[in-house]
């Protein structure tokens, strides 16, 4: 108190040095706080509700503390606060978020989305703050080190992008329309997720073709009737393998109408808050925005970025392609063309005949537990870490959590769970605690997966999907150790996310490391020459996959990058399908009313094609130096994991590789002529 009313006289006096800002704070003592939660605090509904109101009202007091701050800000002291301001609001929010996914109690998992709404309100807040804004371009970064002056750099960016130089009424506006985006995504979401729809099958004859352990658990119902749902574990392997034609293309059509006809209006509604809030920051569409601070950097890149891809899969695509059709005759002769819901059942047919690759052989060799020790020794054999487990209190009995140090040093934690269960989010993903900050606090993630339990065998696209999720997780870990919290963890740019996670993929076809894990029940490896024809069939499909992720692609850009007022669903949804694919669009179906990612990733949705095409880019020097050189991956962690989002992604590639980005690899992959070594 005594000390800001001197400053404040200092001020008064000498007034033109306190502008040229070579004073310092007036407000020295301003608060440095890093919120941290126990997981036992919060193990019941009332107790999480409780703890987030209470820090909500804490973070809007320092909030106001920093908005009536007065005199020279420095980066000691203003920006130190700020910036454990938003670790707070962030560790409290991601931690709520997360049980909001996965805590087995619903009232705990509500309170858990409530919570993070709450707090989200406080961030949009300091987001539109002109004080805070004014005050962080105020900084003298003169004396400052490189890091810190892009934490800045980018701090400042983020508050133009969401509309901080608005006037009053603008920013009134901006915050209205936050609001109803959030709102209205939460209601495309939920038109989704609750829309499950089944089909109706009069015997167990018409599922010949499926896995013994589908049919027994799909058993007819008191009317004698199977019921089939639209979900994943029910959709995708009726895809694959029911002989049944007019089944597939049943579900398909049943699968393509998922959030329809609700979703009409919702997406509409969407697609113009949205146009609204860009042209209201400045921005001729929605697209422009979003790929503002991307690496892309502009819409217009983004759709140069898929047609250079578009040109590359062609001829790709028209080879498989042909392959299926000439399949496809083999058992009519008179198939004309290769249908959509025909696509799966006949690659997995050719992968089988002709790559002698069966999907329900190679399951037996990667049981859950075997899959998790081999990815849990290959982190640690290739970046020279330790997994101990960590004693802690978990949200359920099937949770493991670990920790991962460095010689002595704790690096991070994380959680494993891995396991189905009632009300736990369906997908894979890797779901953040707390974001680290050096000398602050460690790093803490959770892998959020729903893979058989135990002995029990995985499919072969689950182990991949779980080394996809542990790339995110050893990412959050190496990068956690920064000073400013929006440089460190996973704070790179959002279409470089994905590279780290799908480059760790790359290591389930290195026959070195897969036969470390994959045993059978009789604990025989896998035998070579079958890895081999999995590697062989990997590509097998490349051209169509990749053009469907394109489509999806073009989509998501093309329904943002415009006056929505131009936008029909339906025509526009047909007419890409058309340009990318050599399937027909499913008449009488709306496949984007359910497309999801339209509402998280809006215009974004390139970015899995971008990240990948750099991930394919950065396993070079894998390819060149052998796949468990330990200097490359020692290189790989320091110079792209651990930098974080300390510098634009692009630089700490180019570090890496010691030479400019191509994405020549990709293509030479994508026209299938990388694959000979
Ligand atoms: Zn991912």
């Amino acid at each position: 108190m005594t000390n800001r009313f001197v400053a404040l006289l200092f001020c008064a006096v000498l007034i033109t040095a306190c502008e040229q800002g070579e004073t310092p704070d007036a407000t020295p003592e301003l608060t440095v706080r890093y919120a941290a939660v126990e997981l036992a605090d919060i193990s019941t509904a009332a107790a999480l509700t409780a703890r987030c109101e209470e820090e909500e009202m804490t973070f809007r007091a320092h909030f106001a503390e920093l908005e009536a701050h007065t005199g020279t800000p420095t980066i000691d002291s203003y920006y130190q606060s700020l910036d454990s301001l938003f670790s707070s609001i962030d560790t409290v929010s991601s931690t709520a978020q997360s049980l909001a996914g996965i805590h087995p109690d619903e009232a705990l998992r509500e309170a858990g989305d409530a919570c993070s709404q709450l707090l989200s309100k406080v961030t949009t807040d300091m987001n539109l703050s002109r004080s805070l804004y004014d005050a962080v371009s105020r900084l003298n970064v003169d004396d400052a080190d490189d890091v810190t002056r892009f934490s800045i750099d980018k701090l400042l960016l983020s508050f133009r992008l969401a509309g901080v130089d608005l006037d009053d009424a603008g920013r009134e506006r901006v915050r209205e329309l936050n609001d109803n985006i959030v709102a209205i995504g939460q209601d495309f979401d939920r038109n989704i997720r609750d829309d499950v729809r089944y089909l109706e099958v009069d015997s167990a004859d018409d599922l010949a073709g499926l896995p013994d352990d589908y049919i027994a658990a799909h058993q007819p119902n008191e009317d004698g009737k199977i019921l089939i749902s639209t979900r994943y574990p029910d959709v995708f392997p009726l895809f694959e393998y029911a002989e049944n034609d007019d089944l597939r293309k049943e579900m398909a059509m049943l699968y393509n109408l998922r959030g329809y006809p609700k979703n009409d209006e919702q997406l509409r509604l969407l697609l113009e808050a949205r146009y609204e809030l860009a042209q209201l920051i400045g921005f001729d569409n929605y697209a422009d925005l979003i790929t503002a601070d991307k690496m892309s950097g502009s819409a217009g890149r983004v759709a140069e970025f898929i047609e250079e891809l578009k040109g590359y899969t062609g001829e790709v695509q028209d080879r498989e392609y042909e392959v299926l059709l000439a399949r496809l005759r083999q058992d009519d002769p008179d198939a004309e063309r290769v249908e959509s819901w025909q696509r799966s059942f006949v690659v997995s047919k050719v992968r089988r005949e002709q790559y002698k690759v069966d999907s329900k052989v190679t399951r037996q060799y990667f049981s859950y537990n075997n899959s998790r020790d081999g990815i849990l020794l290959l982190v640690q054999e290739l970046f020279g870490v330790r997994v101990e487990p960590w004693e802690t209190d978990t949200w359920h009995e099937d949770v493991e959590a670990f920790e991962l140090y460095d010689g002595d040093k704790v690096l991070g934690r994380f959680y494993l769970d891995m396991h189905p269960r009632e009300g736990k989010y369906q997908h894979a993903a890797m779901m953040p605690f707390v974001n680290g900050i050096e000398g602050q606090q460690l790093p803490v993630a959770g892998l959020i997966c729903n893979f058989p339990r135990g002995d029990e065998p995985m499919q072969f696209s689950q182990v991949v999907t779980f080394l996809h999720e542990f790339g995110h997780l050893i990412h959050w870990q190496f990068a956690g150790h920064h000073q400013w919290s929006n440089v460190s963890g996973i704070t790179t740019e959002w279409d470089f996310v994905e590279a780290p996670s799908q480059m760790l993929q790359e290591w389930i076809w290195d026959y070195d490391t897969v036969s470390q894990f994959a045993l059978n029940a009789s604990g025989e490896v896998l035998p070579k020459d079958l890895h081999g024809r999995m590697v062989d069939a990997r590509d097998f499909g490349i051209g169509m996959g990749t053009r469907a992720q394109l489509s999806y692609a073009a989509l998501s850009l093309s329904m943002y990058n415009r006056d929505p007022a131009d936008v029909d669903f339906d025509a526009m949804a047909a007419e890409i399908t058309r340009e990318f694919t050599r399937f027909e669009p499913l008449q009488g179906t709306h496949f984007w009313a359910a497309f999801g990612h339209l509402n998280g990733y809006s215009a974004i949705y390139y970015t899995y094609q971008w990240s990948l095409a750099i991930a394919t880019d950065m396993f070079t020097p894998f390819k060149e130096n052998g796949l468990r050189n330990v200097e490359v991956a020692g290189a790989y962690r320091d110079k792209v994991l651990a930098a974080g989002g300390s510098r634009p992604a692009e630089e700490l590639v180019t570090d890496f590789l010691g030479r400019e980005i191509s994405f020549e690899p990709y293509a030479d992959r994508l026209r299938g002529t990388g694959l000979q070594e």
